[in-house]
């Protein structure tokens, strides 16, 4: 057995319920063993410093003085990056982890951080799609570089602690702004890559044909190192020049696409056929995303079921945005208000691949949130009819195995010689997990202990 940075005992696994103990080394997993298989005890000498998972008080986390913990009150408290880390090459630490699930590093697909926590600085709550648009356009004028750091760095902090250590964020690529959340995001990109990989979508929030000198801005945004083209078909002057420009774009520089697409409850608003078509036609299968797809929840039935089935044939990746559809979709609807929300069930049966994101935190087109991936998954649970045991592991699998496998092509699981990327959350079946989102959590990311959260809160 080589040597081992840290040594996780009696976490469970939420997918299978089997007790598990997984090794750290050099970064990545260097054994996993399910109780049915051994614990793998005897293999190890086990006088290795300890991190008892289990204490509610926090007085005592470790004994290799890597601190965190001993605090309360949840995603606030807790371990920052400072004072956490390896287990070094000593012996390694064993954490008792009796009563944590063991999950792969939560995967954040699509989040806004250059407009979040802007909620303070509007006049009022947005009507609709359109105005919170319009209020956020206004409001970006006064961005500065500095500005958007602090703001995305509130979020970071937050996913960090509960769990996320993948993360791809929309970077607005326009007039208004130029390339200021770009630059921002990049340098956040590089600070933040010991906690979590970061991609960067270059999004034209403001269009691309109707605001001119955007056309120009992505391309420098392409130079500076995006690693994926953005598209906004449905705010712009025309949804297939717009998608043709995109996804030439996205070939010339051999980059994935991450649209916004169909963000309405219009069911003859369907952009997404030609995004299929296109996906095809540049040889993209399973290189295209789409957010938001909510008209296709207004669809008649067969119209839905047929693009579904042209959605999973594609390998287009879906992302449900639940806050942000909920919250400003259905505003048209006097009566019989409609949820506004992509057809989920339905894209799961066609075999498509469907996670979530947070998309907003606290701005015009979102005034909740937490960056909690967990939140969402719970939300779209509720609104999507998704409450069976079963539909609880695929709510944890939408912000891990589906999720990385949208934004990196293949799922990252806990296996041995994957990267030790994991977040231990206390808890046990999927279902608990779900719908108690406990804020006591551990996360490792490249087998560095870079999050330790502990509540004081009995159970
Ligand atoms: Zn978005």
């Amino acid at each position: 057995m080589e040597r081992l940075d840290y040594w996780i005992r009696g976490c469970v696994d939420p997918f299978s319920g089997e007790r598990t103990d997984i090794g750290i080394s050099d970064g990545t997993v260097a054994y996993v063993r399910s109780a049915a298989s051994g614990s793998g005890e005897e293999r190890l000498g086990m006088d290795g410093s300890g991190i008892d998972g289990s204490r509610m008080d926090g007085s005592r986390i470790d004994g290799s003085g890597m601190g965190g913990g001993g605090a309360n009150g949840g995603a606030g408290a807790g371990g920052a990056a400072e004072g956490l880390g390896t287990g070094g090459r000593g012996s390694p630490v064993v954490v008792n982890a009796e009563g944590y699930a063991a999950l792969p590093g939560l995967v954040e697909t699509h989040i806004h951080l250059d407009k979040a926590f802007l909620s303070s600085r509007m006049p009022g709550v947005a009507s609709d799609l359109k105005q919170a648009i319009a209020m956020t356009a206004e409001l970006k004028k006064t961005y500065t570089k500095e500005d958007i750091a602090e703001r995305s760095r509130r979020v970071l902090d937050r996913a960090s602690r509960f769990g996320v250590t993948l993360l791809r964020a929309q970077a607005e690529i326009d007039p208004i702004a130029g390339l200021k959340s770009m630059e921002s995001a990049l340098e956040l990109k590089r600070e933040y890559a010991d906690r979590m990989d970061i991609q960067l979508v270059a999004f034209p929030q403001e269009g691309i044909f109707q605001s001119p000198g955007t056309a120009e801005l992505l391309e420098e945004a392409i130079r500076m190192g995006a690693d994926a083209v953005g598209g906004i078909p449905y705010n712009d002057r025309d949804a297939a020049e717009h998608l043709g420009f995109v996804f030439r774009m996205a070939e010339a520089h051999g980059l994935p696409v991450d649209l916004h697409i169909d963000f309405s409850d219009d069911p003859d608003r369907l952009d997404i056929a030609e995004a299929i078509r296109l996906t095809k036609e540049f040889g993209m299968e399973g290189r295209v995303a789409v957010g938001h797809l909510t008209s296709l929840g207004s669809a008649e039935p067969d119209v839905a079921k047929r693009i579904a089935a042209g959605i999973a044939d594609a390998g287009i990746h879906v992302f449900a945005l639940p806050a942000t559809d909920l919250y400003l979709n259905g505003r048209g609807d006097e009566c019989r208000v409609r949820r506004g929300l992509t057809p989920v069930r339905l894209l799961l049966e066609a075999g498509a691949n469907v996670c979530y994101g947070s998309n907003n935190i606290r701005n015009a087109f979102t005034p909740f949130g937490t960056a909690d991936p967990l939140d969402i998954g719970l939300l779209l649970a509720q609104t999507a009819h998704l409450g069976t045991d079963e539909d609880a592991r695929r709510m944890l699998e939408m912000c891990t195995v589906r999720a990385s496998k949208a934004l990196l092509g293949h799922s990252l699981r806990i296996r041995e010689g994957m990267p030790a990327d994991l977040t231990l959350i206390r808890g046990a079946g999927a279902a608990e997990l779900l719908y108690e989102r406990p804020r006591d959590r551990m996360v490792w990311k490249r087998g560095r202990l870079v999050a330790h959260t502990v509540t004081c809160m009995e159970r």
